[in-house]
């Protein structure tokens, strides 16, 4: 067996690769397994249960060499994190078109994917982990900050000050709730299984505090809220176990969420185990009884949520699917409470608002720096833009190549994007800078218990505009795109696109940017136009979009 080596990714102004869009491709591949970023860099995996950057080393070294020798005219396609060819394309097609988790929808369960991950046919890309865009727990921190700070908007007078938010899960996600929610003014008690993972969070300044148990990390929380002082405290244990003790003791916090894997039953979320019990064992043995645990776990957190809320907390899904899990598992009324999109998000989602985010492949901090300053003069009306890049320039610590990462919407997206080719071009920024996004984003994805939640029109199951988004990012200069099912919630329930494109100073790259930049947002405004959100159809009407079936 081969030895693991880590990766990082090459930094400076040099490139080994044939054009700066390939460049890109392959630093942010290294960058996404580099052990400052990914949760095990080692099995390749990025983040989000197991989601990975590529199917097996052996493929990592393919794509690198296949990189380094792609020509400006040719496009490499993927498939699940191996690369299956080069085809002679033209030079504005993207040079990597990538499909990862995909299955037909009648044999979309994880069971089928996991014969086919055995069978070494298959990897599962999450999100921004197959894509190539995943840039550590920074890369979300920004979008949870807008979700609880929407929810201290909506409840709480304006933010978090003086409430209590209870959550699990502190990994490569779930990781940036304790700063999310410190930022939005509030106290987090943060229940994690691992004692690792909760290291981490406060080796990276994403947490303040640990408690030595539930109780003291009660007293603790309790005595900052009086105090309106915000502080994250984690507490270890299981949140099957830890959620319910909450609801024994009588314990209500303002709000109550969740990021443990849920989303994937099998491997990312943990039941309770015995201190005599192997789990593994278990799960290798009979897979089946495995399940069943999993899930009755999930059960008895879902109880506890639904009893937390009817006690008088906010509760809302975080987008893991851990309500669909415990519906099978027999809680009818799992979905008493309602997903974080429906509940805060969507009105930005109707402007093509959504996380918009960028890596200086210099390596250089002060590049990261440099756009900041220039996107804080380009967007000086908007006010959470301006707090959020203040703070961010000065508390967030970067993890792998300095990144940052905002919320824009469409007709931002493109301004942002030339400003930075600009920057590229005379010399203000050392090297090129690569823009992506989440796949969570307004336009690109279907997930009928996440981003596609109640829809409007009732259309949550709809898939055809994440596939129109992931022909229009390559039909407008995109330098790479996906299209990945599973992602988030798991398999079955999500088909989602993701773009990257890359600002290297060129006329071309300005060309790229002002068409895929522009297209992208558009398409978030589009689907909830069509879905009938006023907002959107406000939005397409002010900037200008042309759509015809609704005589905008
Ligand atoms: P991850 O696998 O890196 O981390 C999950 C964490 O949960 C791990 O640290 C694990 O130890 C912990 N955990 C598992 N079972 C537990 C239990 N029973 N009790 C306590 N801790 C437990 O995953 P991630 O990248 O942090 O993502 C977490 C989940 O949140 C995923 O399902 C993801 O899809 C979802 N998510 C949603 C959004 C969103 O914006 N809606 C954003 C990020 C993540």
């Amino acid at each position: 067996m081969e030895t693991y080596t880590p990766v990082r990714a090459p930094r400076g102004s040099q490139r080994t690769a044939k054009g700066w869009i390939q460049e890109a491709a392959l630093r942010m591949l290294m960058n996404n397994l580099d052990p400052e970023v990914a949760e095990n860099p080692e099995e390749l995996i990025v983040y989000g249960g197991r989601g990975k950057a590529a199917r097996d080393w052996r493929a990592f070294h393919t794509i690198v060499d296949t990189l380094r020798r792609l020509e400006d005219d040719q496009t490499l396609l993927i498939q699940s994190g191996k690369p299956v060819a080069v085809l002679r394309t033209h030079e504005m097609a993207p040079r990597v078109l990538l499909a990862n988790s995909n299955l037909v929808p009648k044999w979309a369960s994880w069971e089928e994917f996991d014969r086919l991950d055995r069978a070494g046919l298959m990897m599962y890309g999450q999100m921004t982990a197959g894509s190539w865009i995943y840039i550590g727990t920074q890369g979300i921190v920004q979008g949870t900050y807008e979700t609880f700070a929407a929810a201290g908007e909506k409840h709480f007078g304006g933010s978090l000050a003086g409430t209590i938010t209870v959550t699990a899960g502190l990994g490569g996600m779930g990781g940036a709730q304790p700063l999310a929610v410190k930022l939005a003014g509030g106290v987090s008690i943060n229940i994690e299984i691992d004692p690792v993972r909760i290291r981490r969070r406060l080796e990276t300044r994403y947490l303040d505090e640990v408690a030595g148990s539930l109780e003291e990390a009660i007293r603790r929380a309790e005595q900052a809220k009086n105090n309106r002082e915000a502080v994250s405290i984690a507490v270890q244990g299981n949140a099957a176990e830890l959620l319910p003790e909450l609801v024994r003791l009588g314990f209500t916090p303002d709000l109550v969420t969740d990021q443990t894997s849920a989303h994937d039953p099998m491997w990312g979320y943990l039941p309770p185990a015995r201190s005599d019990e192997d789990l593994n064992v278990l799960r290798a043995r009979d897979p089946e009884a495995y399940l069943r645990r999993a899930r009755e776990a999930m059960a008895g957190h879902v109880r506890a949520i639904l009893e937390l809320q009817r006690r008088g907390a906010v509760a809302f899904d975080y987008g893991n699917n851990l309500r669909a899990q415990a519906q099978i598992a027999g809680v009818e009324n799992a979905f008493g409470y309602p997903g974080f999109v429906p509940a805060f998000i969507r009105d930005a989602f109707c402007e093509g608002r959504g996380p918009f985010r960028w890596v200086a492949l210099s390596g250089d901090p002060e590049d990261i720096r440099a756009t900041d300053r220039a996107l804080l003069e380009l967007f000086p009306e908007d006010a959470k833009l301006q707090r959020w890049l203040r703070y961010a320039g000065e508390h967030i610590a970067f993890q792998g190549l300095p990144a940052r990462i905002c919320w824009l919407g469409y007709r931002e997206r493109d301004r942002a994007a030339l400003l930075f080719n600009e920057m590229v071009a005379d010399g203000r920024l050392s090297a090129p800078i690569v823009i992506g996004r989440d796949h969570l984003d307004a336009g690109s994805v279907a997930s009928p218990y996440r981003e596609t939640e109640a829809m409007l029109d009732g259309s949550d199951a709809v898939s055809d505009w994440p596939l129109l988004n992931f022909a229009v990012g390559a039909a407008s200069g995109a330098a790479w795109m996906s299209f990945h099912h599973g992602g988030g919630v798991g398999m079955g329930y999500s088909q989602h696109s993701g773009l990257v494109a890359v600002a290297d100073g060129s006329d071309q790259a300005a060309r790229r940017l002002r068409l895929c930049l522009t297209n992208d947002p558009a398409m978030g405004v589009i689907r909830h136009a069509d879905a009938g959100y006023e907002r959107a159809l406000e939005v397409a009407r002010e900037r200008g979009l042309d759509l015809p079936s609704l005589g905008v």
